[in-house]
């Protein structure tokens, strides 16, 4: 499988940079819906700043890339998405420490520690129409997919579809955290705008992991 150093986690960023410009019009067509329809522009003005940070003074540990991204999204993008996406990087980045190569595992542990931390940071159980509903199942896919023996790419693969599947399931659910939850049963029958977003993110690793 592909080798996950700094390069590799740049190749993420910069398909995910794209992955939110291609889709930021939806991402604030489904944030009108239950939110405040900026979504989609505050993802865009944090990954813009966020690939500019890098290509200006690039870390050169794949940990460190994700942790200047974390800090970058936390600082410049300025909805709630912002610190919770921060956080969900600084952390990973913080997991992986200071290697110049991360295994599989290590990741897919720092994936993991970084969803924890959202989930501490925002307060939300899964079922809440969050972003956490597309992380959590997509974090599980990865993580038993690279138990049961699976090479990056499939437990990738496994992780998107997950994600995929967790924000569409979304749509029946009332909100519970965030400006959506002002709404109540209102809520229901839109997709997540940050499940959503989540989604597109885990995409872009997998896709940067099978080319
Ligand atoms: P804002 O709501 O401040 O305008 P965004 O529109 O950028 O911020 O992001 C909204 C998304 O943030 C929601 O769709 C939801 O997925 C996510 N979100 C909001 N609050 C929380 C929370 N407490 N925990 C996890 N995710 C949350
Ligand atoms: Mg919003
Ligand atoms: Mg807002």
């Amino acid at each position: 499988g592909p080798v996950i150093d700094a390069a590799f986690v740049r190749r993420w960023l910069s398909a995910a940079t794209n992955a939110v410009d291609r889709e930021a019009d939806r991402l604030t067509e489904l944030d009108s819906a239950i939110g405040d329809a900026d979504h989609g522009a505050n993802l865009r003005r944090g990954f813009t700043a966020a690939s500019a940070a890098v290509d200006k003074a690039p870390p050169d540990t794949p940990g460190g890339v994700l942790f200047l991204v974390g800090r970058q999204l936390i600082s410049t993008v300025g909805g709630a998405s912002g610190p919770l996406y921060g956080t969900l990087l600084r952390t990973a980045g913080k997991e992986l420490g200071d290697g110049a190569t991360a295994a599989p595992q290590e990741l897919s542990a720092a994936l993991r520690a970084g969803v924890e931390g959202v989930g501490r940071l925002g307060g939300a159980a899964p079922g809440d129409k969050t972003m956490l509903d597309a992380l959590i199942p997509a974090v599980d896919a990865l993580a038993s997919a690279l138990e049961s023996g699976a090479g990056l790419v499939p437990a990738l693969a496994a992780a998107r579809i997950a994600a995929n599947e967790g924000a569409q399931a979304t749509v029946p659910l009332q909100a519970r955290k965030g400006r959506a939850s002002y709404l109540g049963p209102r809520s229901v029958g839109h997709q997540d705008p940050g499940a959503t977003s989540a989604a597109l993110l885990v995409s872009a690793l997998c896709q940067v992991a099978e080319a």
